[in-house]
């Protein structure tokens, strides 16, 4: 696979999630509420351009340096494919969250994760909103994982699809049925899940860090639960309805603990 497939299947999979996420927004809305569309398309486009300057398809390149070269844990041993595209979508998972969990604990990366979590709302366009900062910062953590399980091009295309979708779903404004969403909850990320991570106040914002699989907290001991029913007041205290420009500043500003 080239690196221009990889960049087309990976932008087919993110026109794909987005129509999705708001479509599932209009049919059940959560709270109905506007999103910050402005400030996070902005910054998703600052970060379409910064992350496509410095490595736009990074991994695809890493992916095929490390099978050229026999490098990677999967070279080690004979697996079907399938398990080792299963293996690389779990391990990348695990790897960010991993990743999430070290933005909240490190006050130097929490800077930058802070602009994440300062939008107010809570709706699909919340899953763009990344200070590019923060992007760049995740680039060798993800590439090292990609070059030390020695995953193949086309899982990595695997991986970033489905993790595309599951991030831009959980920020959704997204009510489930109950008993849905307990089922879906047991393995993956509900929106529910991930708003309350996004809570205004209170020690919540360390639980859920997950993206793919709800695996990871309920192993490490930080998942807590949540469901459609219940109201969570997002955002962070004191920094409602931010400017793009001050946005972008935030990491060099004051923190909020
Ligand atoms: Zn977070
Ligand atoms: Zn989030």
């Amino acid at each position: 696979m080239s690196e221009e497939q990889f960049q087309l299947l990976r932008g087919a999979g993110f026109v794909a999630a987005v129509t999705l996420a708001l479509l599932l927004q209009r049919l059940s809305p959560h709270a109905s509420v506007r999103g910050s569309w402005r400030v996070n398309g902005a910054l998703w486009l600052v970060n379409l351009i910064v992350t496509g300057f410095v490595c736009g398809a990074c991994a695809c390149t890493v992916a095929r340096w490390a099978a050229g070269a026999g490098f990677g844990a999967l070279r080690a041993v004979a697996v079907p494919r399938w398990l080792a595209i299963a293996t690389t979508l779990v391990t990348l998972d695990v790897v960010s969250y991993g990743w999430h969990r070290a933005n909240h604990r490190l006050p130097f990366l929490w800077r930058f994760h802070q602009v994440h979590h300062s939008d107010q709302t809570f709706t699909a366009s919340t899953g763009v909103r990344f200070h590019p900062g923060e992007l760049l910062l995740s680039l060798p953590v993800r590439l090292g994982a990609v070059a030390l399980i020695g995953a193949a091009v086309e899982a990595v295309v695997v991986f970033e699809v489905v993790f595309t979708v599951a991030n831009l779903l959980e920020h959704s404004d997204i009510d489930l049925p109950l008993r849905l969403e307990r089922a879906i909850g047991r393995v993956c990320v509900t929106p529910a899940l991930h708003r309350r991570h996004h809570t205004k106040r209170g020690p919540d914002r360390d639980r859920n860090f997950g993206t793919i699989f709800s695996t990871w907290d309920r192993l490490f001991a930080t998942y807590v639960a949540n469901d459609s029913a219940t109201a969570i007041e997002t955002g962070l205290p004191g920094f409602d309805d931010l400017t793009f420009p001050r946005a972008l500043g935030l990491p060099l500003g004051p923190t909020v603990v």
